[in-house]
């Protein structure tokens, strides 16, 4: 994407009015750093509104969230049913706090929940909220004075569209932002009137439903917001990584801010990837515009602790990789009280970041990621696959991630309604990981991209639906692999089958004084083919060991295919090896997944990075140059719980290849804050970073 592009924003075509405006880049768009205080009722007297501001004027921020609400008014609204808190007396609050923040130049955007609201809304207006099977409206699970409402009833067109002109009648505001909308899990299962006219929750096409309904709304909301003032805009909370619940490349085609709420990992096993995964989430369907992630300053995770601070270590590391994988930080804390009052621990770290952040901002204004592989984000396969062994469908892209991440190689999520030609030129491979629903047109699309020259690599049940979720009797992809289904999915007993070598490839290299390697817990059985590589070994049991041999030592079923047509390298695991990599972090199955991406890549990639720990990358075209950026993920905390010190990682060995007639002039580290030497040979640039700590930026210029 150029930047001319960049100024055509579908969300403004679609409210039709910035078609005839001088091209400028929205304003939002150069926003660097935004600041949320989450306000508590009790902040309507507690909050030093003064102290409030020049704290977030301290760190930079171009943005502030200030608290309209909808479940409680933060200003002395007029609109029936917005309750005012009941501290806010005679006050203008949301006022004041608008106006100290616009006296330090930064923007406001007016946050709204419209998810809750009271029992005398409920006496009032029965049909604004959610009801269960029985027709009674759905209490809250924490504080049960409040009541959910329903996204499908005319509270979400009245009553908070009201709300919406009311603020942008009183105050100088610069977009409105709903909390809690769209719903980030599943879509819950509402039994009010309008929603028993709507096809069951959890099928297909409830989901579709849900989708023209967000997209109705999300329209609707945006229009009101430039009521205001045309550069003014709507934007919901999004986020949910790769389960994301809204249809993402659609939302996109109106979406001007993607807002992320990721905001940390807790307790449980979440790899410390969470965040750059979710950029590249975003990245695949905002390509470059306004995204932003928010990271909680509080005690995220399992166990919650809302005001108190988190481990600055694992805070600076989900900073680092907002900013890494192209989004903007949305740094966040709750309540001015407990806040700024009890724990300050969490306003110290932020300002520094920030305050580093802006003396390097320009090189933070990216263009285009460099990466030579695509990851095929299925969207649909993740609402609604049921792999075997009731695992969520998430494993299968944890799984490669991991192997992804320990072969160091740059790669995109591509969404699945995302693959026509023009798109994925820039990719010498795209992966398919276990992406169960394809589209009978998007089978088509990546045989046109095989045919085009474009190599392949998938595994397990991969085409085996349409985008309904209807079983094919083939792989909607069987021909470009050629392989044919010879059964049932087989799963395992005690001990998973064993994958035989049969003659040596490139997939293999590394794996010597063995004939056989570990297969997947799960397998799609496929027919025999010409010199396979690897062959199945059937699993049996683990236990007795006097029983712990194979009682079939060989069979002619593949455990992978192979082909070559012309430029393109194919390769189909009929096995389900990237969950079984997530499952068991069996180190053969990453090389053996590793060695499969490196060969249809042809070896090649636009940028190496070599040295030792475990590191993710990603490389930008930026407005100055490039920007290549390494994240240490080297700790005892990669896979849980939270971060508590750095294990610096020592020499990077960096070669990059230039585009033609490219010069270098300067190779800047951003986080050391020095320039290393660099060479370039035969258009290709050299240089080490010699030790990253937690994250390193190397800005070529
Ligand atoms: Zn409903």
């Amino acid at each position: 994407m150029d930047r001319r592009e960049f100024l055509i924003l579908p969300g403004a075509l679609a409210a039709g009015s910035l078609l005839d405006a001088a091209p400028v880049t929205p304003w939002h768009q150069k926003v660097h750093r935004v600041g949320q205080t989450n306000m508590t009722e009790r902040d309507m007297v507690d909050l030093n509104i003064e102290q409030w501001a020049d704290y977030w004027a301290s760190a930079k921020v171009d943005a502030l969230l200030v608290s309209v609400t909808g479940i409680l008014a933060y200003y002395p609204t007029k609109v029936p049913f917005h309750r005012r808190g009941q501290f806010l007396g005679d006050r203008d609050f949301f006022g004041e706090c608008c106006t100290a923040a616009k006296k330090r130049g930064i923007r406001v955007i007016a946050r709204m929940s419209p998810d809750l609201n009271w029992e005398d809304a409920v006496q009032a207006h029965p049909e604004w909220f959610e009801k269960d099977a029985q027709g009674n409206a759905v209490r809250h699970n924490e504080d049960h004075r409040l009541f959910r409402t329903c996204m499908f009833s005319t509270y979400y067109t009245e009553f908070m569209t009201a709300i919406m002109r009311e603020i942008n009648q009183r105050y100088d505001v610069d977009g409105h932002y709903t909390n809690a909308w769209p719903p980030l899990g599943r879509p819950p299962a509402c039994y009010c009137e309008q929603c028993k006219r709507l096809a069951r929750p959890g099928t297909i096409e409830y989901w579709e439903q849900f989708n023209q309904r967000v997209l109705y709304l999300w329209k609707l909301y945006d229009g009101i917001a430039k009521e205001k003032k045309p550069d003014s805009l709507f934007y919901g909370n999004l986020g949910g990584n790769v389960r994301a619940t809204p249809d993402l490349k659609q939302l996109a085609e109106v979406c001007q801010w993607f807002n992320c709420d990721n905001q940390g990992r807790g307790g449980d096993d979440t790899p410390i990837w969470g965040c750059s995964q979710q950029g590249r989430v975003c990245y695949s369907v905002m390509k470059g515009r306004t995204t932003t992630n928010v990271t909680g300053g509080w005690s995220t995770g399992g166990v919650r602790w809302r005001n108190a601070a988190k481990s600055p270590a694992e805070e600076t590391m989900w900073f680092d990789e907002t900013v890494a994988s192209g989004m903007v930080i949305w740094y966040s804390f709750i309540g001015a009280q407990t806040g700024m009052g009890e724990d300050h621990r969490w306003e110290a770290p932020a300002r520094e970041y920030f305050n580093w952040l802006a003396k390097h901002d320009r090189h933070f204004n990216n263009k285009r990621t460099i990466a030579n592989l695509g990851v095929v984000y299925g969207q649909r396969t993740h609402l609604f696959y049921r792999p075997p062994g009731n695992f969520s469908a998430q494993q299968y892209v944890d799984g490669l991630y991991y192997a992804l991440l320990e072969g160091r190689f740059l790669f995109d999520f591509v969404h699945e309604e995302d693959l026509g030609a023009e798109n994925l030129k820039k990719y010498t491979a795209l992966i398919l990981p276990n992406t169960a629903l394809l589209s009978d047109e998007q089978c088509r699309q990546l045989k046109a991209y095989v045919d085009g020259g474009g190599s392949l690599l998938a595994t397990f049940e991969t085409g085996m639906y349409d985008e309904r979720n209807k079983k094919r009797t083939e792989s909607g992809l069987a021909d470009v692999f050629g392989i044919q289904r010879a059964g049932e999915i087989r799963g395992t007993l005690g001990n998973a089958f064993y994958a035989r070598i049969e003659r040596q490839h490139e997939i293999l290299k590394g794996f010597t004084d063995t004939n056989w390697i570990p297969g997947a817990e799960y397998r799609l059985p496929v027919k025999a083919v010409d010199a396979p590589v690897l062959t199945v070994v059937p699993g049996y049991v683990s236990y007795p060991p006097e029983l712990s041999y194979p009682p079939t030592p060989h069979t002619t079923e593949p455990a992978v295919v192979i082909r070559e047509k012309g430029r393109s390298r194919l390769v189909y695991f009929p096995g389900d090896v990237d969950r079984t990599l997530w499952h068991s972090g069996h180190t053969d199955i990453s090389r053996l997944l590793q060695n499969s991406v490196r060969w249809v890549l042809h070896g090649e990639s636009p940028v190496t990075i070599e040295g030792s720990g475990v590191v993710e990358a990603f490389v930008w075209e930026t407005e100055p140059g490039f920007a290549i950026h390494v994240l240490n993920y080297t700790n005892p905390n990669m896979h849980r719980g939270w971060i508590r010190e750095y294990y610096p990682i020592g020499e990077q060995k960096v070669k990059m290849k230039l585009p033609p007639g490219r010069r270098v002039t300067r190779v800047e580290l951003l986080r050391s804050e020095r320039a290393v030497p660099f060479r370039v040979t035969g258009g290709e640039l050299e240089f080490t970073i010699p030790r990253v700590v937690d994250y390193e930026v190397a800005a070529v210029e």
